[in-house]
């Protein structure tokens, strides 16, 4: 049995599609069930869409949720791990670096008649495109190249005249043996001559992906049901060349819950619906350009970047539905609930708990212990964002304070500077046994500790907070917040304990009890009545911020009442 090998090939044209996050999940899986390689090859044929920032974020992705490969371009993760590296036989994992190796294979298919420089130019081509479609026959590449004689063709190919080259797609069916979806036949007329190398000498995917699977010795090839239509062409290829076909199985793809695809797509569709209930007409951010503005709100297909939808949502206050492996890193899920989640999207593990119920929670360990290709369904799965919420929930209850907190501070370093920046790893520390349990996900953290990141004359009052807690009941609450006052600015040191020791003595000998105590306390500093407990909430402030925040709340209360009753 030769080594297994399998690989994932992403083309760098955007981020780690959640998709294509699981594909690599499970090869990487696989090949180590099998204690085979795992390759990453970077697909960038398509040299005008592709670009080093997305190979950069697709790698850190790929690392970010623990999917190491063997071979591949280098990387250092942020953990130090070096992952990647080439075996001197293969050479580059660019596909762009690899143009000779493809030429090599090419002139060779070339010269047996496997393969042939086809010279029309694209007008001549789309003619007779057009001429199909008029005549409804369906158009198909009519081999007009194969009239010139085989010296002649390569010749005027080798002086330089402007060509693309041709398979000559052999005449009978072709049939895929699918690990998941069993044989897979296509008939001749289905398939063309199609295109393998491109004007601009570049390779299509078609050709690059069949002489680098073998280059590299790819044993296994795993990926979405999309490229099923393309297997038969590969396989076709194969024998041309003389290669081994390796093992295929066509993953289910993933949809929605209301089952449309899950697709980048869906963003600007959320974004499209805000900026439509908001009445807006214009662009509220001015690095968005007006035009373009309006002809992506008024085209449903119509895409906009990354980076100037993720500016939209700021400004119009949403949150995009999660599509890429990075979304689910900044909305704050640990990625090894992630990794469970994805494995779950069209893998069954079959096994079941001691109570009977299916195995859905395990680790990346289990899966690769455990990934079959038997486990893998034919039918669409679908991604059921609240089960990832409940996973996600759970994940973060199970670990202890101290991970949480190095977990959260992590996570607010690259996707909440403010928070960072505002709250010391100490900090955070601190107000993790309170955070933790008020969240889904990290991103939730900051909600519950809020208060603390806006100003103390910036805190906004709950009105009806306000008016429970501090005014009705002939105002004890606001009498109870300026008793608290010397009380307060007198606790040394002052740590959530101290306060909570110095707050309770208060409670008992006032008579009015902890909750009446700490209310008052609460909305005053918070603004609102829902807060971490008491000791945290204060001490995270410290005792000035704390005294300021009561004044100022004193102050607002008395303004309001002098008001209404004159
Ligand atoms: N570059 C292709 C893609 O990103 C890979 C297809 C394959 O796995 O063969 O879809």
């Amino acid at each position: 049995m030769p080594q297994v090998v399998t690989r994932f090939a992403p083309s760098p044209t955007g981020r780690l599609h959640i998709g294509g996050a699981r594909t690599a999940l499970f090869n990487w899986a696989y090949a180590r069930r099998h204690g085979g390689k795992f390759v990453l090859r970077i697909e960038d044929t398509d040299q005008r869409r592709s670009s080093d920032a997305a190979t950069r974020g697709i790698l850190r992705s790929l690392a970010w949720m623990g999917i190491g490969w063997d071979y591949g371009p280098a990387y250092t993760a942020p953990d130090g791990r070096t992952l990647g590296g080439q075996q001197p036989s293969v050479g580059s994992y660019y596909q762009s670096e690899r143009l000779d190796e493809y030429d090599r294979r090419l002139r060779g298919l070339i010269e047996q008649g496997l393969a042939y420089p086809a010279f029309e130019s694209p007008e001549e081509l789309e003619a007779k495109r057009q001429a199909a479609i008029a005549a409804k026959t369906g158009y198909k590449y009519d081999r007009s190249a194969l009239d010139i004689p085989l010296e002649q063709r390569i010749a005027r190919m080798d002086a330089g005249e402007s060509h693309v080259v041709r398979f000559r797609m052999p005449d009978g069916p072709v049939t895929v043996h699918d690990r998941v979806l069993g044989d897979v036949t296509v008939q001749p007329e289905e398939l063309d001559d199609f295109i393998i190398r491109k004007r601009d000498g570049f390779p299509t995917y078609h050709f690059a992906v069949v002489v680098d699977d073998a280059a590299m010795g790819v044993t296994h090839v795993l990926r979405g049901q999309e490229h099923l239509i393309n297997t038969p062409r590969h396989v076709a290829l194969q024998r041309a060349l003389g290669f081994e076909t390796p093992v295929y199985a066509h993953m289910p793809l993933i949809f929605n819950p209301d089952g449309s695809k899950m697709s980048k797509r869906d963003k600007d569709k959320t974004a499209k619906a805000a900026v439509k209930a908001a009445g807006l007409d214009a662009p509220p951010v001015g690095s968005i350009d007006p035009a373009g503005f309006a002809e992506w709100l008024e085209d449903k297909t119509r895409q906009m970047d990354t980076d100037h939808l993720a500016e939209l949502a700021a400004a119009l206050k949403i949150d995009l539905p999660e599509i890429d492996a990075e979304d689910f890193q900044a909305a704050g899920y640990l990625a090894s609930t992630l990794v469970n989640f994805l494995a779950l999207l069209g893998w069954n593990p079959k096994t079941k708990n001691p109570d009977g119920t299916d195995l859905e929670r395990f680790d990346a360990d289990y899966l690769a212990a455990h990934f079959d290709f038997d486990g893998l369904g034919k039918t669409a799965s679908k991604f059921d964002r609240q089960k990832l919420l409940a996973f996600s929930g759970d994940d973060l209850t199970a670990m202890d304070d101290g991970a949480f907190a190095d977990a959260w501070r992590g996570w607010a370093e690259r996707f909440d500077p403010e928070l960072a920046e505002r709250f010391s790893a100490a900090d955070m520390r601190l107000l993790a046994p309170a955070v933790k349990p008020r969240c889904k996900t990290l991103r939730d953290g900051r909600s519950v500790i809020g208060f603390a990141l806006v100003g103390d004359d910036a805190v906004e009052f709950d009105g009806k907070a306000v008016h429970k807690v501090l005014i009705k009941g002939d105002r004890k609450g606001l009498e109870t917040l300026r008793e608290l006052k010397p009380i307060i600015a007198a606790i040394e040191p002052f740590t959530p304990e101290t306060v909570e020791v110095a707050v309770g003595v208060y409670a008992d000998s006032s008579g009015l009890g902890m909750g009446k105590v700490a209310q008052p306390l609460r909305v005053a500093v918070t603004g609102t009545s829902v807060s971490p407990p008491l000791g945290q909430t204060l001490a995270i402030l410290g005792r000035d911020r704390v005294l300021a925040r009561i004044d100022r709340c004193i102050a607002s209360v008395e303004a309001q009442a002098a008001e209404v009753s004159p």
